[in-house]
């Protein structure tokens, strides 16, 4: 089963850094975190790499709106990202963005490569012009009925209906999302990438239709189609139009070279970010970067949403062919995750927030196994149901797998001291060949992104292991002395099966594996240790204590994760005069910290609130708004602690979210607004404490 070495280059898109992550974000970066694991258990290198794609427009007015620089705007985003990679344990060797030096000069480099070949066109042309805000509008600002399909408030650049790529002045009934008033059209000179000259459109033809250097298909079959359908292949000529790369200042962006005042549209550098995340990790570890990029054994492989398949199978190749750069092996695409059968919408309160998620205390490998079990290579939605969500952890995860080591060890570890039996390698034990085909058709499941398949099959495995544990009944074993050698001998293979287990599942949940690396001593668990050659030992001899690998999922606990959006009401506390009593377990459930008020701020439009950015000693800064602006001069909060509620459910207010409740007194009547009396701690205190 030792296969050549291979050294992969792995991505996933990067996402748009005008928000924090949501769910479809982190079932990407979980499946692609399972197949780098995947390979890298396999003894292969894996450079897996992300960033954060930085700039266009949309930032840079929502930077404005704040009174922000776009790169301050970005940074705040940026600062906020470790907390869901390392929560969700996602094994990104680099995290990076686009507005950095190293993607400026590849861009600008892939650039020049585009005009040297003659690829690259200035056409002056008619662009919609807002007469209220005095600019060009970008297309994300224009909206209109799709050109295609005739589907309402769409925006300039591409319909989400049906997948169409267009330019804004193709739009039917444009007006401004920015103003509201009717585009002027005025004329500028735009760069193009000439897509529709022959090179471009055969090398594309041969592309998307081609292998990888493993004989499998570039892209999935339903990619394919839709490429073909854009190239028009089986048509009379290509129909892919040439692209717009350029836009005009202001914009936050890469300057084109030669050409003052252009910047290259978003789209153009957001995947040469990609190679730029690359040549910053490759920095961080001392790897040549060109060489490493360059050299033919090197597999590029990125994994993507449905969303972005024209920008990945068209734009992508064709800007690194002809830009002077070897082109991806593998797109592989992925389709949208729904919320028992609806899509994602926060306003319908049925969104699951990540970061909500972590700090309602749900285990993070309880969502990584779930969203395991629902994909497979197809580009298909998946669909996140409660139900099945607690079906599948609490049955398959706990029930199976967990349970054959909690009833196995209870017995070695009382009557055996910890120590496995010295179980005899036979040749010829069926159950040595059983194993060496399983791994070998899990480890096919997991090369070809069929996670639910392995799934299925390795919980084969545990309800066969459980089965023989039931049948030898150890309980009965354990009561006759004479005995002791049949119990040793079922419990300990039954403890070598776990073993086994988890070296199968370890891609799929990292932390139960290190757990379980330790209770049996085997640290680093390769494939290769599934010893699955008939007559192979494993590794597993003895085990340490007993401790719980994992629990169950409560049900209830999903009343929390899909609380209800609330009215956004003021901050401060409304406690009814005379409120009934409760337990001290009802208390417990509101986790109260100290926070200390960073910085604090009036509310434009508001003449109530305030803006509070709060140290809850996490990490990162949250933001909550208060009611309390008649009775504080926000100057005089800054750096004083208070009480956070912080495990209210974050609300959508008008003015964004807040993130908790701070605590103040008020008189009953709450008559006069200025008699309200923020909590305080004595000195000492420090940001996170619990308050009890
Ligand atoms: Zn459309």
């Amino acid at each position: 089963m030792t296969a050549p070495a291979r050294t992969l280059f792995v991505t996933t898109a990067l996402p748009y850094a005008n928000g924090p992550f949501h769910i479809g974000h982190i079932m990407e970066y979980i499946q692609a975190d399972i197949w780098v694991r995947f390979q890298r258990m396999r003894g292969h290198t894996v450079h897996f790499v992300g960033a954060d794609d930085a700039h266009g427009a949309p930032i840079m007015i929502a930077a404005e709106k704040e009174g922000l620089s776009p790169q301050a705007f970005v940074a705040r985003i940026a600062a906020g990202r470790k907390a869901y990679l390392d929560g969700f344990h996602i094994s990104f060797d680099h995290w990076h963005s686009t507005d950095s030096p190293e993607n400026t000069e590849l861009s600008q480099s892939i650039y020049r490569g585009l005009k040297a070949n003659g690829l690259i066109d200035v056409r002056r042309i008619e662009q919609f012009f807002d007469p209220v805000k005095g600019m060009f509008l970008p297309d994300r600002y224009i909206k209109g009925e799709c050109p295609s399909c005739g589907a309402k408030d769409q925006y300039g650049d591409s319909c989400e209906v049906c997948g169409s790529v267009y330019s804004p002045t193709e739009l039917k009934n444009p007006y401004s999302a920015l103003s509201g008033a009717q585009p002027e059209l005025r004329s500028s000179d735009h760069y193009f990438f000439r897509l529709s000259d022959p090179r471009c459109q055969a090398f594309l033809r041969e592309w998307t239709a081609g292998t990888d250097r493993h004989g499998e298909p570039r892209l999935q079959p339903e990619v394919l189609a839709k490429a073909q359908e854009w190239l028009g292949v089986g048509e009379e000529g290509g129909s892919l139009a040439d692209w717009d790369i350029s836009r005009d200042a202001p914009y936050f962006g890469i300057e084109i070279p030669d050409a003052p005042g252009k910047y290259f549209y978003v789209w153009l550098d957001a995947p040469i970010g990609y190679l730029a995340s690359l040549k910053a990790h490759c920095a961080k570890r001392g790897i040549d970067f060109d060489a490493l990029l360059a050299d033919p054994a090197t597999e590029q492989v990125h994994f993507i949403g449905k969303d972005i398949i024209y920008f990945h199978v068209l734009f992508w190749p064709a800007t690194l062919k002809f830009g002077g750069h070897k082109t991806p092996d593998r797109v592989n695409v992925h389709g949208f995750i729904t919320v028992s059968g609806e899509k994602m919408s926060k306003s319908r309160g049925t969104g699951i927030s990540p970061l909500r998620y972590l700090e309602i205390g749900m285990n993070p490998e309880w969502l990584r196994y779930y969203i395991a079990a629902k994909l497979n290579a197809r580009v298909e939605d998946v669909d996140f149901n409660p139900d099945d969500f607690v079906a599948r952890v609490n049955s398959d995860l706990v029930g199976k797998y967990v349970n054959i080591a909690s009833r196995a060890a209870t017995f070695v570890n009382r009557f055996f001291d910890g120590k496995l039996a010295a179980l005899a390698a036979d040749p010829a034990d069926p159950q040595a060949h059983r194993v060496a085909g399983l791994a070998a058709e899990v480890a096919a499941a997991y090369e070809g992104r069929e996670f639910g398949r392995a799934i299925r099959l390795i919980m084969g495995y545990a309800d066969e292991v459980n089965q023989y544990f039931d049948a030898h009944k150890p309980w009965e074993l354990a009561k006759d002395p004479a005995r002791r050698d049949a119990l040793h001998e079922v419990c300990s293979r039954c403890l070598v099966a776990f073993h086994r287990l988890t070296i199968l599942l370890k891609p799929i949940l990292p932390a139960t594996a290190a757990r379980v690396e330790a209770f049996f001593g085997t640290p680093d668990l390769r494939w290769d240790d599934l010893g699955v050659r008939a007559g192979a030992a494993s590794p597993a001899r003895a085990i340490g204590r007993y401790e719980h690998l994992m629990t169950r999922v409560d049900p209830k606990t999903f009343d929390a994760l899909f609380e209800p959006p609330q009215p956004a009401t003021a901050g401060a506390a409304e406690i009814p005069a005379s409120a009934a009593p409760i337990s001290i377990d009802d208390f417990a459930r509101i986790d109260l910290r100290i926070a200390r008020i960073v910085a604090a701020e009036a509310v434009e439009g508001s003449d109530k609130l305030l803006r509070l950015t709060l140290d809850v000693g996490e990490g990162r800064l949250r933001n909550v708004f208060s009611g309390i602006k008649a009775a504080y001069d926000p100057a005089r909060l800054v750096g004083r602690l208070t009480v956070l509620v912080a495990n209210l459910a974050p609300r959508k207010m008008k003015f964004g979210v807040s993130e908790g409740m701070v605590l103040s007194a008020s008189a009953d009547d709450a008559g006069s607004p200025s008699g309200l009396y923020l909590l305080d701690a004595d000195e000492g205190a420090q940001p996170g404490m619990k308050v009890r």
